[in-house]
């Protein structure tokens, strides 16, 4: 940590507190009006801030360092004197110039950060209570390390500061964001977190509301988009099975295989406790060409499309017409459910017609 103290300042806030106008920004790199060499007359920003590596550089005069020496530079000090000026001042945060979304970081990195993350939350009796009369094991319920959601202020930002002293960066890691004094800091909403893994490795978090958000749903991502320095979580899959099921087997087999897929994590666990077979948790989506990709990769002859009661409001009748037909196509039987409460007890669900007209 002590040799890179400079990456703790975040070059996107830099050129925020600088008011640096953005022009254009392509992929990790922002450009701005270069202040050293450019009038904010001329068409193109020179300077180019990269946001990966944290540093500057212009296309034109060359001048180029890292974020703590573009703020001393242009405000004419030290380094040490920008540093400790920038961890001590509170950034232009109520006329922010612009809000970045950072580039997300890979499945390794956030699988280590949501791990540690988790650790330092707990399970409380409540929310263990409602995952039980959803249907889940204790067994179970603490294997998935689903966990409550800490959403006092300050208590959120001694785990980030925890997180950091063991030297883990929360930029780029959907529901991170910093706060007006520059200290980390999360999302949060009272519900549980449920880990969304695959193939073992934490791709980030879904999040079962206490509470309905809007009479329009009851589940989320753990995203900071928009936020400061935040990250948005993309709509992650996950794929529960046996640990000591192979996809060889399968796809080498001649037996029949029926998959399920749930367009709720909640209900995706649900239905894998209670059924056993292979599930497909796809949150909010019934996207034919997710759905026929994976679909491809195993011999499947069944499918069974679980939706919530959200997932329905939300999705077409013209897009399940579609799933089902290019399902049908490829020879799977289709089959659709619907589950309108999660506390529900047994997988005898009501079905839909199967002709969706
Ligand atoms: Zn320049």
């Amino acid at each position: 940590m002590q040799n890179n103290v400079f990456e703790c300042i975040n070059i996107t806030n830099v050129i925020n507190k600088l008011e640096l106008k953005k022009t254009n920004q392509i992929g990790n790199n922002i450009f701005v009006y270069c202040p050293f060499c450019q009038s904010k007359k001329e068409k193109n920003g020179y300077m180019k801030i990269n946001m990966q590596n944290n540093c500057y550089i212009c296309d034109n005069c060359e001048a180029s360092g890292t974020s703590i020496e573009l703020y001393a530079k242009l405000k004419y000090m030290t380094n040490k004197e920008a540093f400790t000026q920038l961890l001590r001042e509170i950034p232009v945060l109520d006329n922010m110039p612009y809000v970045y979304n950072n580039p997300i970081k890979n499945e390794l990195y956030r699988d280590i950060v949501y791990n540690s993350f988790l650790d330092m939350q707990t399970l409380r009796d409540e929310h263990m209570e409602k995952l039980q009369k959803i249907g889940l094991s204790k067994d179970y319920i603490q294997k998935h390390n689903f966990k409550s959601i800490e959403t006092r202020e300050k208590q959120k930002k001694e785990i980030c500061l925890k997180m950091q002293e063991q030297g883990l960066k929360l930029d780029g890691i959907p529901g991170f964001m910093q706060d007006k004094d520059f200290k980390w800091t999360y999302k949060s909403h009272k519900g549980i977190f449920i880990p969304v893994f695959l193939d073992n490795k934490i791709q980030g978090l879904r999040i079962l509301l206490d509470k309905e958000y809007r009479n329009d749903t009851k589940n989320i991502w753990f995203s900071s988009n928009n936020a400061y320095n935040g990250t948005k979580a993309n709509n992650f899959i996950t794929i529960l099975k046996n640990e000591n099921f192979s996809w060889a087997d399968m796809y080498n087999s001649n037996h029949k295989t029926s998959i399920i897929i749930a367009t709720e994590m909640i209900l995706a666990h649900k239905l894998f406790f209670s059924t056993n077979k292979i599930v497909i948790g796809i949150p909010n989506n019934v996207d034919k060409d997710i759905i026929i990709s994976l679909i491809n990769r195993m011999k499947v002859t069944e499918v069974f499309l679980y939706h919530d009661i959200y997932s329905i409001k939300h999705t077409s009748v013209r897009i399940y017409k579609n799933v089902m037909e290019t399902l049908e196509n490829l020879g799977i039987k289709v089959h659709f459910r619907i589950i309108t409460n999660y506390f529900e007890e047994n997988v005898k669900h009501r079905e839909i017609q199967t002709k969706v007209a």
